[in-house]
């Protein structure tokens, strides 16, 4: 099933949009522009619509099409009550970088709401809400509790009669929004092409040769470009070794219809599994469906991701018992070792290329503040909060839990790099059964072979990236690499991650 968000909403503001348009870029023309961005999610399309505005010319490159990755398929909470994540930071960084994030996040989410009220696009005003259900959530929910009001985050204590479930504790901000995030794409890659600047999908970026100008090589052949903004989740480039330093997640949401009564604000839940809820309304549904997600993992680091999916149904019917599905859908986002975002130059000294990433599942506040303050550096008025997210900073160096963060993070992917190769020693199936896949050898080759809409094929399951062994994810039908979370469709094709070149597709002799 896709994400709920690729449907057309059809109502009546974002009929007003046009429907953005892939360009085709043609391969023996080498263009330069003043600003290139890699990447048509929020962070990106903000980034390069900015620039548009400044006067810059203006070219994103994107991989497949606007919102493919981590902004088409989030819950859509516009917020800065972000379930336990100030009470995370506060509890690695000094005050004054928790202040910085409030900051950056309140800019962020305070230029998208003005952008889409003055297009006069949906902002549906909701309360957040933090809760807990374990005593353990209800500790973290008390820190959370006590980090926003260090921050002037009005939080306050409440009862959560709408929930349908007991909860030990919950605290709610005032004053929150939930979006289409495909409505605010839609309406920001209009705008840019209205400000003169270019979207083409489909362009894969495989290469930067840094310079002046910069070229990046594409599948489509090659773009020069004096300044690059890389957004594209998890960095593409290995400058800056930014795979060794993030932790890679997971996680999966559904839409459904529910007779019971929905709980009207938007909800996370501090405890393990996290949950998420939110309301959203789609022509042809009378009322609201209830949004429900969470369950998340790392990366291709579970045994089954489809138990996660049947674990999030199953929580649901107990709770909402007729709930019908109507969409269901999942993603991954980055968390740095220290909690905060990357956001600057690549390199310390490389100026002209600048990255975005590390939002945590709370990108469309961030990933727009990341967007103001790249801009900001390009032209000259960066917000004194954007230093707090340079990629290379002290604090990151000098702080112990991102230390050990960073050796626990990279300790994994030794064992499952072992791992993956041991799973190699032992003779693929050749036939595996409809939405299965396996690795293993045939002959002195190493394959994936797995079965999808009734095709059996095979894949060289080697990640393109470093080399990892790819692991078959059975609730998306794709293959994941447990290492950096690279993923590729079942012939092999990249889907998103630090990735840039497709599997090599085998012949199977799936005869024998
Ligand atoms: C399940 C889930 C729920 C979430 N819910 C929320 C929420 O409610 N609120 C919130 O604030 N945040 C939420 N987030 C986080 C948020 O979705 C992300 O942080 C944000 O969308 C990241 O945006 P981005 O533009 O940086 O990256 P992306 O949206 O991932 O965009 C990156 C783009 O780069 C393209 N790309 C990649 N490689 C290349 C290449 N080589 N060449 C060209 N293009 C390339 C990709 O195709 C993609 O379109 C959620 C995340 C998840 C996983």
């Amino acid at each position: 099933m896709k994400t709920l968000w690729f449907d057309p909403v059809g109502d009546s503001a974002s009929d007003a949009l046009p429907d953005v348009r892939p360009e085709t870029m043609p391969i023996d023309v080498i263009d330069t522009y003043d600003q290139v961005v890699i990447g048509g999610g929020i962070t990106g399309l903000t980034t390069a619509l900015l620039l548009a505005r400044a006067g810059q010319t203006v070219a994103v490159l994107e991989a497949r099409h606007i919102g493919a990755a981590a902004t088409g398929h989030t819950t859509g909470k516009l917020s800065l009550l972000q379930g336990s994540r100030l009470s995370s930071i506060a509890s690695r960084q000094k005050k004054s970088a928790v202040r910085d994030y409030v900051e950056a996040n309140r800019e962020g989410q305070a230029w998208l709401r003005h952008y889409l009220e003055r297009r006069g696009l949906k902002v549906d005003e909701r309360a957040a809400l933090t809760f807990a259900s374990t005593a353990s959530g209800a500790k973290t929910v008390e820190e959370e509790f006590a980090a926003c009001r260090a921050h002037d985050l009005p939080v306050s204590h409440v009862d959560t009669p709408e929930l349908p479930f007991d909860v030990k504790t919950a605290i709610r901000l005032e004053g929150q929004a939930q979006i289409d995030p495909m409505v605010v794409l839609r309406a920001l890659a209009d705008d840019l092409r209205a400000h003169g600047g270019h979207l083409y999908e489909g362009v894969r970026v495989q290469g930067l040769k840094h310079g002046s100008p910069n070229v990046l090589s594409t599948d489509a052949g090659d773009v020069r470009a004096d300044a690059v903004v890389v957004a594209t989740g998890q960095p593409i480039f290995d400058r800056g070794g930014y795979f060794a330093r993030m932790h890679f997640s997971r996680s999966y949401a559904a839409a459904f219809t529910v007779d019971e009564q929905i709980p009207r604000e938007m909800y996370l839940g501090a405890d393990t599994p996290s949950v998420s809820l939110r309301t959203v309304t789609r022509p042809g549904y009378d009322g609201e469906l209830l949004l429900v997600g969470g369950w998340g993992h790392e990366v291709g680091r579970t045994g089954s991701e489809r138990q996660h999916v049947m674990d999030m149904l199953a929580w649901t019917e107990k709770h909402f018992p007729t709930a019908r599905m109507v969409a269901r859908w999942s993603a991954q986002d980055y968390t740095t070792i220290d909690q905060l975002p990357y956001v600057g130059p690549i390199l310390p000294g490389v100026e002209n290329v600048q990255v975005a990433t590390g939002f945590a599942k709370w990108g469309l506040t961030n990933g727009v503040a990341a967007a103001l303050a790249m801009t900001g550096r390009i032209l000259g008025n960066e917000p004194p909060w954007s230093k707090t997210f340079r990629p290379f900073r002290t604090s990151e160096v000098t702080s112990l839990g991102a230390l050990g963060s960073a050796l626990s993070a990279n300790g994994q992917v030794a064992a499952y790099m072992t791992a993956g190769y041991a799973g190699l020693l032992k003779p693929t199936k050749k036939h595996p059964a409809e939405g299965d896949g396996v690795v293993g050898h045939d002959g002195l080759t190493p394959r994936g072979v797995c079965t999808v809409n009734g095709e059996t094929q095979s894949v060289a399951p080697l990640c393109t990236h470093l080399g990892g062994v790819l692991r078959w994810n059975d609730a998306e039908q794709t293959w994941d690499c447990p290492l950096h979370a690279s993923r590729f469709d079942p012939e092999g094709n990249v889907l998103e991650g630090p990735a840039t070149r497709n599997l090599a597709s085998q012949k199977a002799s799936h005869d024998g």
